[in-house]
């Protein structure tokens, strides 16, 4: 196992504390109904992942990460200096951020090109048919589209796409 997989481990089970203790006797008239709900899924998903990581499996893509969203109503923000990370893919119907440009780690087009698009409305697209036509790239089955700019008008040209991991959405839906 690779140091990337221990920091995620860890990572996950951090998490699984927190929400733990969120979702804990005492808590539950502190959230409403929907922040319950939303916990109790980021458990479920979060001692999934955990199991799959710890059984030797993969980590997530960035592809896997949009997946998570599908449908979600996402957009990109500038992220706050003092933490590191200048630009954020955020799901507003979450309430959390999908991914953050760290610069030395994503790389600067990456995130120069999300930073053309702040404050717009992005949505996820899969494509059924990846072999045929695939999203912006041929065998590419998940894009992500910016309805601000319209891009998904013009056929297939996502601003980002990529291939969701086979084994992401068995163990993403359970
Ligand atoms: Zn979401
Ligand atoms: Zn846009």
């Amino acid at each position: 196992m690779g140091h990337a997989e221990r920091v995620v481990m860890e990572w996950t089970r951090r998490s699984i504390e927190l929400l733990e203790r969120a979702l804990g006797p005492g808590r539950r008239d502190r959230v409403t109904e929907a922040e319950f709900a939303r916990y109790e899924h980021q458990l479920l998903w979060a001692r999934r992942y955990l199991d799959h990581l710890e059984m030797g499996g993969e980590l997530l893509r960035p592809a896997d990460e949009w997946a998570q969203h599908h449908e979600h109503d996402l957009t990109i923000e500038q992220g706050p200096p003092e933490e590191g990370a200048e630009i954020i893919l955020f799901c507003r119907t979450c309430d959390d951020p999908v991914w953050a440009n760290v610069p030395e780690e994503s790389g600067e087009d990456m995130a120069a090109k999300y930073a053309e698009h702040l404050g717009h409305d992005i949505r996820t697209r899969r494509d059924e048919g990846p072999e045929e036509r695939g999203v912006a790239v041929y065998g590419f089955d998940i894009g992500l589209d910016c309805h601000t700019c319209k891009n998904y008008e013009d056929g297939p040209i996502a601003l980002f796409s990529d291939r969701v991991s086979d084994w992401f959405d068995e163990l993403w839906n359970g």
